[in-house]
């Protein structure tokens, strides 16, 4: 049995890159300085935000939500959870998402896509699901946008672990995405936009659903009958394997990619100016935002 390297108690996890194990306790105060040190080196949460956490119910929102009431940060915490219209799936992770907010007394919105264009995803897909994840994640920032702005949020965060900044990284590289992959384009957006902060993002996923377990968050939830379809289920299977095999992967993904556009410097690519959606009055780069662009698109 594995033992605690600090107090010598049963160990819960043993990080294969740093190679130390440690217990339920000591764990989750390494998790929980892990995220308030990414929250400060990032300058994430100025004082008196009002944060939206978009809480899907799911483990990593979970763990986010729970973790950011623990580290007393001054700032009020808001919940928005996405209710995509998805069968058989969306319902469970919505209750764990109702009851988590209540149990931690924070403000909780649902949001639905009925609500922003009409029609829940499943009728959305109903002649093709081959797009299901970027349709759901085109309409899903949206909602979530639309959600933030009516709470009067200054900051929006997801719970985005390390994994899925190394799976973005990826994907921007397979799809041949340099503009993304280099990040050589100045924009406005921030004006426009609420903030979005990832507090998680130097989290391994195993670590986050690690520190889940060991204080009680999780409780079993379906699966997304879309996520088949999607090339990061792919890449996250795959990522995996190499994470598994090499320890330390996905960190020299993610901190590789920051030391590139470290070196590439400020962006000195073209200047794209973002104005406001004809349809909707959110952001949008052209006539129409990506949202209603799509919906466009499916209402011919
Ligand atoms: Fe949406 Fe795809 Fe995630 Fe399902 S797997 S919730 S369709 S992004």
């Amino acid at each position: 049995m594995a033992v605690c390297d600090l107090c010598g108690e049963r160990a819960v996890l043993r990080d294969p890159v740093n190679k130390v194990a440690l217990c339920g306790s000591h764990f989750s105060a390494w998790y929980e300085d892990c995220v308030a040190d990414t929250i400060r080196r990032y300058r994430m949460i100025p004082p008196k935000a009002r944060v939206a956490v978009g809480l899907s119910g799911g483990k990593d929102s979970t763990v986010l939500l729970s973790v950011l009431t623990k580290l007393g940060l001054d700032a009020e915490l808001v919940a928005i959870t996405v209710d995509e219209g998805i069968a058989n799936y969306r319902e469970d992770t919505i209750a764990a998402a109702v009851s988590l907010s209540q149990r931690l007394g924070i403000e909780h919105r649902i949001i639905s896509f009925s609500d922003i264009c009409g029609k829940p995803l499943d009728e959305i897909l109903a002649v093709s699901s081959k797009q299901a994840c970027s349709i759901c994640g085109t309409l899903r920032r949206r909602a979530l946008h639309t959600a933030a702005r009516e709470m009067d949020a200054t900051r929006i965060a997801t719970g985005h672990c390390m994994d899925d900044e190394a799976q973005s990284v990826l994907m921007n590289y397979l799809r041949g995405d340099i503009t993304r992959v280099a990040e050589n384009y100045r924009t406005n957006a921030a004006e426009l936009f609420i903030p979005r902060i990832k507090p998680l993002c130097r989290c391994t996923e195993r670590a986050t659903v690690a520190y889940g377990k060991v204080n009680r968050l999780l409780v079993p939830l379906p699966e997304c009958p879309y996520t088949k379809y999607a090339l990061r289920a792919k890449v996250r299977t795959e990522l995996g394997v190499l994470e598994y095999k090499y320890p330390g992967t996905m960190y020299n993904i993610v901190t590789g990619q920051e030391r590139l556009l470290a070196k590439l410097g400020p962006a000195i690519g073209e200047v794209v100016v973002m104005g406001v959606c004809e349809r909707c009055s959110q952001p949008a780069r052209n006539r129409l935002c990506a949202a209603c662009t799509l919906l466009e698109r499916q209402e011919r």
